[in-house]
């Protein structure tokens, strides 16, 4: 049952910047929402608007069937975690962790065993004598989401948290985050401008593109099947391969490639879309490609290079290649796993 609800929500700052535009969504009880998108496409407004940080200026809110609009943050029941931790550098982690629960008035008991509780989950429990300056990054963040569980809010917001931990800690902490969220079962948004984080988080993605949502879905249906070029564009690390051309009487041409297409689509301008995993070497192939670059990776090679149009493409191999800079190869595109974009909407037709 949904949960959170946006119900065309608007933001437009003073200077005039419409940073969200009639954004809908609904988010389920206990569900892991990830809002991803490049920087400064009004993820983190989004989410301010849901924690009560900014005003809406059109539309509805609801948490818990509630309209939360007019509603003080202090009131709104839910809890964020910032990528600055926000903790209070002169209180050590205990005062950090129950500072809220003091401040609602709770008795000294409960807060002892509310704050003891949750710092066992979180294994910070040798550190509740420290400082915040005496914690590495990722105890910081361990505190600082430590500090959003005591309060058992409907709803935990996350704005862009592991922006500030290295990478190895951030992959780390990311597995941490999912574990807890699925074991406390609270309804969380995630806002993050990295793809993979969102790939591996999100239980849906609400991919964000300029103020406008431009696809909701699980991680796999939005890699699999992405709505617009956009999405397909933004979501997967290398980038899709794309390719100018038109379809004529069920067959996509282009100068690179020409290939016979299962879908039937009217003769149109498109683009057409194909990942990288999603080509082989064959000599049945269609595309000729002169290899520019090789990057071995150890577990996979990505291998770029030119076709006959002199579009860049990009193709990953498992294992360590045997290609080399300068061959000339041909690839051959997996069954049915091309992508193809109005070349006007920027729309799947596919
Ligand atoms: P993201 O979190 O995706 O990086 P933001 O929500 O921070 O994006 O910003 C969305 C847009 O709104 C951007 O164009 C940004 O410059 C603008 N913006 C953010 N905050 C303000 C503000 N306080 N006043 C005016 N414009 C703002």
């Amino acid at each position: 049952m949904s949960f959170l609800d946006l119900e065309n929500v608007t933001k437009i700052y003073p200077n005039g910047t419409k940073a969200v535009n009639e954004t809908s969504l609904s988010i389920s009880e206990g569900e892991l929402m990830v809002f991803v998108g490049p920087s400064g496409c009004g993820k983190s407004t989004l989410l301010r608007m849901i924690a009560g940080l900014e005003d809406i200026t059109d539309g509805e809110i609801k948490l818990d069937s509630k309209v939360i609009n007019k509603v003080d943050p202090s009131e709104r029941d839910v809890a964020m975690v910032f990528q600055n931790y926000a903790l209070y550098p002169h209180m050590n982690v205990f005062k950090n962790l129950s500072y809220g629960l003091k401040n609602k008035g709770e008795s000294k008991e409960k807060i002892e065993k509310k704050v003891n509780e949750v710092a066992e989950l979180l294994e910070i429990k040798e550190f509740l004598q420290r400082k915040p300056a005496q914690l590495s990054g990722g105890q910081r963040q361990r505190v600082a989401m430590g500090r959003a569980i005591v309060r058992n809010p409907k709803a935990f917001l996350f704005d862009e948290p592991l922006s500030n931990l290295d990478a190895k800690l951030r992959g780390q902490v990311r597995i941490e985050i999912k574990k807890l969220q699925k074991q406390m079962g609270v309804t969380s948004v995630f806002v993050t401008h990295d793809q993979v984080e969102a790939m591996t988080l999100g239980d849906r993605l609400a991919v964000i593109n300029e103020g406008i949502i431009e696809q909701v879905g699980s991680p796999i249906e939005v890699y699999e099947n992405p709505a617009t070029y956009f999405v397909a564009e933004f979501i997967g690390t290398p980038q899709m391969n794309f390719i100018n051309g038109k379809i004529k009487s069920n067959k996509f041409i282009s100068e690179g490639l020409n290939c016979s297409l299962s879908s039937n689509l009217s003769d149109q301008d498109v683009i057409f879309g194909i990942r990288p995993e999603n080509l082989k070497v064959s000599s049945q192939g269609n595309i000729q490609m002169k290899v520019d670059l090789i990057e071995k990776l150890g577990a996979d090679s990505i291998i770029y290079g030119y076709d006959k149009s002199n579009n860049y493409i990009c193709y990953r191999e498992n294992g360590n290649t045997s290609i080399q800079v300068n061959n000339e190869i041909t690839l051959e595109i997996e069954e049915g796993k091309y992508h193809l974009f109005d070349k006007e909407t920027k729309k799947r037709l596919n």
